[in-house]
């Protein structure tokens, strides 16, 4: 797992001045590495009675990891995605950024009422991407058990914002 993560690649002032950027792309790439964190993400989900049934996945880098873990760990995927791409759209959140707004919407016919989710991204900065996405998961009546990052980025604080009861995953914490 220590060489997995050690191939997360540190990109300064992307997309803007001023940002590190943590680029995934190389974890991706290698095999053993793709393997050892899906392997991580099955490996910590709930069994028995809080066992999950679903993964939630967030648009795009999350549905990497996310169509992965639910192959691996014989689970459907919800693909939640950015505006304009669905042909059926089941509800949509907006929520801030730092700077303007998205949007995120939840494929019709998809999510059922009484799932057990987990969520699933490759970092969790400020948390406002999947405080969005635990809202539809809510509003579909569904629960967030667990919410699975790769790296999450200590210092924005977005662990305050997770769903309240949801087991938190990351691999990495910088
Ligand atoms: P948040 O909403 O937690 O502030 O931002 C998380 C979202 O932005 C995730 O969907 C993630 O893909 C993206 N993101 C923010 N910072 C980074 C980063 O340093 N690296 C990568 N790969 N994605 C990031």
């Amino acid at each position: 797992m220590d060489r997995a993560l050690g191939l997360v690649r540190e990109v300064p002032d992307f997309p803007e001045p001023g940002v590190l950027f943590r680029d995934l792309s190389p974890v991706l790439a290698d095999a053993a590495g793709f393997r050892a964190v899906t392997d991580a993400f099955a490996a910590a989900l709930p069994s028995g009675a809080g066992a999950v049934d679903t993964v939630v996945a967030i648009e795009a880098r999350g549905f990497l990891f996310g169509a992965a873990l639910a192959t691996a760990a014989g689970l459907g995927l919800v693909a939640v995605r950015k505006p304009g791409k669905l042909p059926a759209v089941a509800d949509r959140v907006t929520y801030d950024l730092e700077y303007g707004s998205a949007t995120l919407e939840l494929p019709a016919d998809t999510l059922a009422p009484g799932s057990r989710v987990v969520i699933v991204d490759d970092v969790l900065a400020t948390g406002g991407t999947v405080e969005a996405a635990a809202g539809l998961v809510e509003r579909a009546g569904a629960t967030t058990a667990v919410v699975a990052v790769v790296v999450e980025l200590t210092a924005l604080g977005g662990r305050s914002r997770l769903p309240g009861g949801a087991d938190f995953v990351s691999l990495l914490s910088v």
